[in-house]
Formats: C-alpha cells, sequence, structure tokens
C-alpha cells in the first residue's frame, strides 16, 4: 500500500513538473514585460557618442552671438528656442545668462581630455595629472571630477550647456548667486535641470557638482534612457586612458550618475 502510494505521488509529481513546462511561462512573461516598457527608438550611437559635426545637422542651430560668449557654437533648435525664453524671463529681472559651452563633439572633447591627461592643461586645483598621478585609472578618475571621457559627455547631445563661469564659486555671491537662485525656482518651467548635483546619499557617483552645466530635459531624458540602453564600457576608446573606461565604469558612475530630476 505504502509503495502505491510512494509511486502514485511519483507520477503525480513528474505530470505536475511535465504540465509546468508544457505551458510556456518562461517564453510569455519577457514578452508581457517588453510590452509594458515604453517604447524607445533604437539610438542613433554616432550622435549620442558625439561623432558628428553639428554644423551639417539640420536639427541644429548655431547659437546667435548675443546668448553666448563667441561664433560657432551650436545646440539642438527646440533647446535653443527654450533657452532663448528662459534668458529673456531672466533679463527681465535683470539676470544675465550667457553660453559658454554648448554641442561638443568626440573630437572636440578629445582635446580638452587629452591635454587634461598630458599635463598641457593644469587641473583647476593645480594637479598636473601627467606627473602628479601614475597609474592610468587614477588619472582617469582625476579627469573625471570635472570633464567626461570622449564619447560619454552630454554636451555631445546639443541638449547641454555651460553658464556664465566654470566654478562653483561664481554662483555663491552677488551676479552669479542671483542667477542660480533664479534657475533653481524657474529653469524646470522652461525644461532645464541640473545634472551634476553635490554627491550624496541620492547622488553617489558621477562628476563633481557643477552649478553651470544645464540640461534641457525634454530632449536629454530620451537622450539618457537610449545611453542607458545601447552605450557599453567596451564602446568607449580612441583616445589616452580608454583603457581605464571598462574597469571604472563609466556609463554606469558617470553617464546614470545624474541627478535623479534630470532622469
Ligand atoms: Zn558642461
Amino acid at each position: 500500500m505504502k509503495f502505491y502510494f510512494y509511486i502514485s505521488f511519483c507520477v503525480i509529481l513528474f505530470m505536475h513538473c511535465k504540465s509546468e513546462e508544457s505551458i510556456p511561462a518562461k517564453s510569455k512573461l519577457p514578452q508581457e514585460m517588453k510590452a509594458k516598457k515604453p517604447k524607445l527608438p533604437a539610438a542613433d550611437l554616432k550622435y549620442i557618442m558625439g561623432k558628428y559635426d553639428p554644423a551639417t545637422r539640420k536639427d541644429f542651430v548655431e547659437i546667435p552671438e548675443k546668448y553666448a560668449d563667441r561664433k560657432g557654437l551650436y545646440l539642438r533648435k527646440r533647446a535653443l528656442d527654450s533657452f532663448i525664453k528662459m534668458s529673456e524671463a531672466a533679463a527681465e529681472k535683470g539676470i544675465k545668462m550667457q553660453i559658454k559651452s554648448a554641442t561638443r563633439n568626440f573630437d572636440y572633447q578629445k582635446g580638452i581630455w587629452e591635454r587634461k591627461y598630458t599635463g598641457t592643461t593644469i587641473l583647476s586645483d593645480g594637479t598636473n595629472v601627467a606627473t602628479d598621478i601614475k597609474e592610468i585609472k587614477d588619472k582617469c578618475l582625476k579627469i573625471l571630477e570635472y570633464s567626461s571621457m570622449p564619447s560619454t559627455s552630454r554636451h555631445h547631445w546639443g541638449t547641454d550647456i555651460d553658464i556664465n563661469a566654470f566654478n562653483n564659486e561664481y554662483f555663491e555671491a552677488g551676479e552669479g548667486k542671483k542667477l542660480y537662485t533664479w534657475m533653481l525656482t524657474h529653469a524646470a518651467d522652461y525644461g532645464w535641470c541640473q545634472p551634476y548635483t553635490p554627491h550624496g546619499p541620492e547622488r553617489p557617483h558621477g562628476y563633481f557638482e557643477e552649478k553651470w552645466h544645464w540640461s534641457y530635459m525634454p530632449l536629454s531624458q530620451t537622450l539618457t534612457r537610449q545611453a542607458e540602453a545601447e552605450l557599453k564600457d567596451e564602446m568607449i576608446k580612441g583616445f589616452m586612458g580608454a583603457e581605464a573606461a571598462v574597469e571604472i565604469g563609466v556609463v554606469e558612475k558617470y553617464v546614470l550618475g545624474i541627478n535623479k530630476a534630470c532622469r
């Protein structure tokens, strides 16, 4: 009797396992999960990685000189339209906003990066990366405090700008403080967000705080998600120190290490 009971139990167990197998539950689940995700067009990785000339693209425009500190700066058209509205609203309150850097492609960023890497540019804290730091990874981590590896910069996208001054102190007193306070209150109304806020539990990784860097979210949010989905550390190459990108985890820590409000 005990034996028959045991056999029956085994048969039932076997049937149960088979029935689990015969229902294609595993193959159904990912499809259902995929269906729930918002549709994301495949990224143009050359664009995401800055491998193009903004002057040749129809969706980019040169910034009129009155809004920038020089000729030859470009932005995505929608971002510039919004910037003009925002800066004119600020001007009514006596606040001056000037773009000091906008779109920077891979080659431009490579120039910035390699001048720091080779010690041609001394960092703002006095560090000569070429002579003061020995290991490749450490050299890169030092430059990454304020500068992106070529192919990972938000400036590649034509959606991000640097305004007025490249130091936080400027924004902590006088005219700079007035501008920064205005931006904290009003920039979001025009779609702009500060991606590089101070490090803390909410933002443990990424570039140091940059009160001068602002991003036009209606365009850059999608690009951030595309970079998250398709840009891999292994793709980051073609400049001095690039071999450290994988070990550092540049995409996760720097490309995605932004203020959550900008995601
Ligand atoms: Zn910037």
